[in-house]
Formats: structure tokens, sequence, C-alpha cells
């Protein structure tokens, strides 16, 4: 039963160069660390960070009232955290505080009891643990680009391989990345890259980036599917319900047509954030269409819309608004918040894919989530940029450990 006996933070950059906070815990002579990343293109509904600096006073507050507690398991402590701060959002400790608190009790958890964390994050979910799909986000679009760049409008163009071992799957990234290259090459496009370390197309057709993938696809040598994120609460214009990108406007319906069209013509896999993350009808209405045309494999991901809320989740499930969902442990704040989350949408049938956000840092953290949960995917964006690579590689170290173990 582990006590923490101090915690310190530290202000660092995130691969955004903004500011935010790494923090180590102490027990005996055990330390260990975890860092927050940020979103931008981030959903109105999630928990609130608190500014960095504020985030390390509140750490000195928390620790004052966690002096000489015991805590046995990771809920434990996050509930101290929650009834702590006191707020349905984090407002007052600050969503950033208390996942790096949370992550850091995870990992001291995982060291005391001398097992690998995803057994700890397994403990607290009612899945077994599985390797996700790669979601690999190889074409950035939307706010993750600089605007004088002309960027597509929507933020990510994914490639999803097929298999499920990891090590297979990012070789098949890499590969294609390389193939991707090529034809980019040919069509003039210069190599500038987006925030999650994706390659930036200009325009203002939201297919472009698919049909480049799909050229892409036909020289390649494997099995990968595609989706995409076109994060509609950013485009949402707020006015006579249209969605704007530059001189381009689309109203719901229109948007719609277009992802059915695209859905059919590249056989997606998936789509993020159709929709508006408070026009619940609007994704309603694309469901229903779906199943009318038995076109209903398609995964209808939320993220801005769910926020990985669990309230949030099931409102939608039973409203039938999606059926996947993103699980990003800091818009929610601590670790089996985030997990109850995750078995939540899986009690309602729904697919569950763990995300890195866009401005991130070198903490491995959701590998191991998405591994011990059971995750359908891993979406952590273009393993060319090395904060994005860790969480790839973290998943490549769990299979060869566990392939040592069985030998
Ligand atoms: C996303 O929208 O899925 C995403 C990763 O972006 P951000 O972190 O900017 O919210
Ligand atoms: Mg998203």
């Amino acid at each position: 039963m582990p006590k923490i006996s101090a915690a310190k933070g530290v202000i660092i950059n995130d691969s955004r160069g903004e500011k935010t906070i790494e923090v180590a815990i102490l027990s005996g002579d055990i330390e260990t660390k975890a860092s927050v990343p940020s979103g931008k293109s981030r959903g109105k509904h999630e928990a609130k960070p608190a500014e960095p600096e504020k985030a390390l006073q509140n750490l000195d507050k928390i620790m004052r009232a966690a002096a000489l507690k015991d805590f046995r398991n990771i809920r434990e402590f996050d509930d101290f955290l929650l009834e702590l701060d006191g707020t349905p959002d984090k407002r007052n400790l600050g969503a950033n505080t208390t996942l790096a608190l949370s992550v850091c009790f995870a990992r001291l958890l995982a060291k005391e009891k001398n097992i690998p964390l995803y057994e700890i994050l397994n403990n607290e979910s009612a899945s077994a643990s599985s390797f996700p799909r790669l979601f690999a986000n190889l074409i950035n679009g939307g706010l993750h680009v600089d605007h004088d760049l002309n960027p597509l409008p929507f933020q990510e163009y994914l490639v999803i391989p097929q298999a499920h071992d990891p090590d297979e799957s990012l070789r098949s990234v890499f590969s294609f990345i390389e193939s991707l290259k090529s034809i980019l090459v040919s069509r003039g496009a210069g190599e500038r890259f987006g925030d999650e370390g994706g390659f930036v197309v200009s325009g203002v057709n939201p297919e472009l980036g698919l049909e480049i993938l799909d050229e892409t696809r036909r020289i390649h040598d494997g099995n990968v599917d595609f989706g995409i994120d076109a994060a509609a609460s950013s485009l949402y214009s707020g006015k006579d319900g249209i969605y704007k990108w530059r001189e381009s406007g689309w109203n719901n319906e229109e948007l719609a047509r277009i992802y059915k069209w695209i859905a059919k013509r590249y056989g997606l896999l998936s789509i993020e954030d159709p929709f508006d993350e408070d026009k619940e009808e609007e994704w309603i209405g694309f469901m229903r269409d779906l199943r009318d045309k038995e076109e209903s494999d398609l995964w209808v991901v939320g993220d801005d819309l769910t926020v990985t809320n669990a309230e949030r989740i099931k409102n939608a499930a039973e409203a039938n608004a999606a059926n996947a969902v993103i699980i990003k442990p800091n818009q929610r704040g601590t670790v089996s918040e985030t997990i109850r989350a995750a078995d939540l949408a899986k009690q309602f049938g729904w697919k569950v894919i763990v995300s890195h956000r866009s401005g991130e840092t070198e903490d491995d953290f959701i590998a191991d989530l998405a591994y011990g949960i059971g995750a359908d995917g891993l979406k952590a964006g273009s393993p060319l940029r090395g904060e994005r690579l860790v969480k790839y590689k973290r998943l490549i170290e769990i299979k060869k450990s566990l392939e040592n173990k069985e030998q």
C-alpha cells in the first residue's frame, strides 16, 4: 500500500513548444514520472487543465492533503483527487495536475508490485488485454497546420494497417510513408509537416487527402485501411448551421453526402467527429442513414462529442449517435475514470480507440493503456516524429516482453 512521500513538478515544452507539466512522485526509494499532452482542437466539454504554473502550486496543495494516507489501488487514489477537487470538470486542481499524479501513481503501483504497467491498468478494466490496430495520421489538415499553408479542411487522414501485430503494423506504416513521399513528389507537393508529423497537402477539396493516400495504396505492398478525423467542431461556424473552411461551406446534409461518398469510394474504416460536438441530432441522422443503407460497419467515432466522459458516452450510445469512441486520458483527468469510460463504451458494443493529443510529450503511457484495456485502435500520429514513435515502440516492447515470458 504505497504512501506518497513527495511530489515535484517542472514545466517542460510539448512538441508544439507550448508549456506543460512533468511530475515525479516518490514513495520509499521508488520514483515515477509522468508528463501531460495538450490538444488544439479541444472539445468544449473536456475537463479543464490549469495553467502550468498554477498546476505546480496545486501539486503542493494535493501533497499536503495526501500526507500519511494509504491508497490500495488507482481508483482509491483517483477518488481522493476527485473529492479534493470537488468539481465535475477538475477546474479547481486542473485535469493536467490530476492526470500527471494519477499516471505517476499507476506507475508506482506497477513498480511496487513488480509487474508491467499494462497489467495494473488491465486490473482496473473489465476487458482482456490485446494489441490495437495502429491509426497513423499521415496527412495533417485543419487546425493542426499553419493556416498560411492552405491546409485541407479535415484534420486527419489516417492510414490503418490491417495487422494487429505492432511490429508488422509499424513496418507497414513506414513503408507506406516511403511510397507516399514519392507520390507527393510526383504531384509537386513540398515536404511540410503538421503538428502530428503528417505531411501537409494544400487545397480546399476534403477528398484530396484520400485521393493521394489511395494512389499510394496502389503501389504499397501491404493491406491498409483509411480513416479520417473531420474534427467538425472546429469547422462549425455556429451560423445558419454551416460548416466552413476558407472559402468553402457545407451544411450538415452536404457533409453527410461527402462522408457517404468517400466512405464508399475509399472503403473507409472510420470517420471521427463528423459533426459538431453540440449537434447530436446530426450524428443521429447520419447513423440512421447508414443503418438504412446497411453501411453500419463504418466506425462513426466520437471525440469532441464524448470527451472520454462516461456520462456523455452513455447519452450518445443510448441516442445511437455513434458506434465508436476516442479515449484521451487528459480529456477526463484521471486514469480510473478514463478506463471506466472505455469499458462503458465497450459494453454498448462500441469500438475503442486510445489517442494521443496534437501537442505531445515523450510519455508513452497511452501504449500501455491501449494494450491493457484491449483497445481496438491506438491513434498516435506519424511515426516520423519522436514523441509519436515512442508510443508505437512501447507496444512493440510489450509484445517482445510477452514473447520472452512464453519462452
Ligand atoms: C484529435 O482531435 O483527435 C486530436 C488528436 O487533436 P487535438 O489533440 O488537437 O484535440
Ligand atoms: Mg479528434
